[in-house]
Formats: C-alpha cells, structure tokens, sequence
C-alpha cells in the first residue's frame, strides 16, 4: 500500500472525543507530554529448543537479546524486521505474555515482570493484541455479541447484560460495522470486516495499549488501507498506544510515530519515522528500504542484495549478528565487537560501529 492516506471505510467510527454508549470520551493527548505507557529494559527470551532437555550441550533459540525501548502515552512504535527476527516474540513480552528470560518490563510505571498470574489479572485488561487471524481471539461458535459481551461481564464494564448489549452495538459502530451485525457468527464476515471484530473484541475491555501482530498482512490492499485508517482513528479517539508489529514498510510508515527495526533478536535501529525513512542509517535498514517503490517512476528502486540468508537463532554471529551480510563490515571489528545503540541524531539511535 502507499504512504499516503488512503480512502477510508464507508462506514466511520465515532468522531475523537465524542461520548457514545461505552462510555469513552478519551482524547489523545500529544505523545511528547504524555510520557511513557510502557517501557522495557534488556528485554531477553531463549527458549530451550525441545529434545535438548537432557542432552549435555542445551540448545537454546536467542529469540529476542538484550532489547529496550519505550512507548509514549498516544504513541504508535512500529516494529519491523523479516520473518524469524523476534518480533512476535518482543510483541508477547511486552504484554507479559511471556516471563523474560532477563530484563524487565513495565506498565504505566508497575513492573510487570515478576508479577503472578493473579496480580497480572487486572492489568491484563488494559493491555490487549490484534492478531494477523481474528480467529484467534474469536471463538467460531460464539456470536459477535457473545463474543464481545462476555469480557465487559467478566470485568465489571457493563452494568447488566443489556447495557453490554447496547455498548456492544457502540463498539461495532465505532469500528465500522452495523449494529445489527451482532447476532452474526465470526464466518459471517468478509476477511477485513473480521479483522474489525477481531479489534473490537480488543477495544471491548477499555485497553490503554495494544500491541497489533502484522494485523493487515492477510488482507487485500485496498482492505488494509482502512484497517490502518481505522487503527489511527481509534488511536486519535481513544487514546491509545500501540506497538504495530508488520513486516510491511509501507504500512509501518503510515501508522507510526516512531520505527525500530530489528535482527536476529536485536534492535539495530530505532528513530522518528520521517527520519528513518529519510536517511536510514543502518547498513540493514538500508538494504530494506532500497527494495521500496519509490513513487518517481523515472527512479526505479536499486536494491541492495543481501548476502547469503539470515543466521540462525541458535547460533548467533559473534560481534555485530550482521556482520556475514553486511556490505561494509569491517574485519577484526563488526566480527568481534558488539555495536550498542548510540543516539546519532535526536530520537535516533543505530547499532552500528561504522554509521556516522
Ligand atoms: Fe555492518 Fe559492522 Fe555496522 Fe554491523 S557494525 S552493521 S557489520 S558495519
């Protein structure tokens, strides 16, 4: 899909700050005075590799090392980088799905990361995820109404079942259904109107963050379009933060305040999204954004082939995990000496011994 706007749904939520029957007059305040909603600190998760258990040698998948970032109050992070790079993984941590291995992660200022279970519960509901398949949060045997009513039960959201009745009809109106469209199973829908229960399923416990898993990539392009649009708006509307994971750099971009791009477990670059597509700094974050249609069709895009294929999680590279790929990677140093992120411009840090 392009960078630009593109066309939006034919049915529009709420506009921001309107009161409709949730009850949400939530409006986004700016991301800079907002301070921060999450923050994660060396986050880190191996995941022992199965059949390894007993064996002397235990294999482990370095799936995400050593990771921090943080998400302001308003604030969209994207988060980009090939299949395999940990960033389903990273997106997990960050809602506690997942205990790290090391590091640690926090919400709103609590520290999450040793929390039990049963203290985890009621933060749990203002932290949510939007999946590439809705039917991962939708049970296929239950209405839409079921489906969106019984969490606003279970957390004391709705009055009876006939107020959840009535902010279930709210909630699909504001992500650009019908009310009417409650009574219907998941199948009923067409592949992006499922996507929109998937995000009201999401919206239906009153979330402060949200961490969105490629939730565009299995649609049509046309569809996506109005699935980000729709993302932005409820973002405006409501509030809301979100880590948007996608390997897509268009979509990335047209959502995002701020990008970071990861590799075999690492962020290597992170920065404002003009300025990481403006002038990427990272010999990686290069090689992705060469690959991209540039509008000018008299400039045809030049992309930078990579050499051979990722490494392996197991086994990461030692230095810079980049280094066998890298164009410019310096013998004697990128092979042996991890680069740490160091902020080059304002917000934009790169993990990269060379980029100056
Ligand atoms: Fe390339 Fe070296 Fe920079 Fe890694 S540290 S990206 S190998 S130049």
């Amino acid at each position: 899909m392009s960078a630009g706007r593109e066309p939006r749904a034919r049915e529009e939520p709420a506009g921001a700050g309107e009161r409709d029957a949730t009850g949400d007059t939530r409006v986004a305040p700016a991301p800079a005075e907002a301070g921060v909603l999450v923050e994660a600190k060396g986050l880190t998760m191996r995941f022992p590799i199965a059949g390894s258990m007993w064996s002397r040698s235990r294999q482990v998948v370095h799936a995400v090392e050593d990771v921090s970032f943080v998400v302001h109050r308003g604030e969209t992070l994207g988060l980009v980088g090939e299949s395999g790079s940990g960033k389903t993984t990273l997106g997990r941590l960050a809602l506690r799905l997942y205990r790290p291995s090391a590091g640690r992660i926090y919400f709103d200022g609590v520290d999450l990361t040793d929390q039990s279970v049963r203290a985890l519960r009621p933060l749990r509901r203002q932290m949510q995820i939007v999946f590439q398949d809705p039917y991962s949060s939708l049970n296929p045997r239950m209405t839409v109404l079921a489906a969106l009513r019984e969490p606003m039960l279970v957390h004391g959201l709705a009055r009876s079942r006939q107020d959840a009745k009535a902010r279930v009809a709210a909630l699909l109106e504001r992500v650009g259904l019908r009310a009417d469209q409650m009574d219907r199973y998941p199948h009923e829908f067409s592949g992006g109107q499922r996507q929109r229960v998937g995000i009201a399923r999401a919206l239906a416990v009153e979330p402060r963050f949200i961490v969105t898993d490629e939730p565009v990539s299995a649609l049509d392009v046309s569809i996506q379009a109005q699935i980000i649009n729709l993302l932005a708006d409820l973002r405006e509307q409501l509030a809301l933060s979100y880590l948007f994971i996608a390997h897509d750099l268009h979509v990335v971009r047209h959502i995002s305040d701020r990008v970071a791009v990861m590799y075999l477990g690492r962020l290597v670059e992170t920065a404002p999204t003009e300025a990481l597509f403006d002038e990427p700094l990272h010999p990686y974050t290069k090689a992705l954004l060469s690959a991209l249609p540039v509008p000018d069709p008299t400039r045809p895009p030049k992309p930078t082939l990579l050499a051979g294929d990722v490494p392996s999680p197991i086994d990461p590279p030692p230095g810079c995990a980049f280094h066998p790929r890298c164009p410019i990677a310096e013998r004697g140093l990128c092979d042996r000496v991890r680069p740490e992120l160091r902020e080059l411009r304002p917000g934009h840090f790169v993990a990269c011994h060379l980029a100056e």
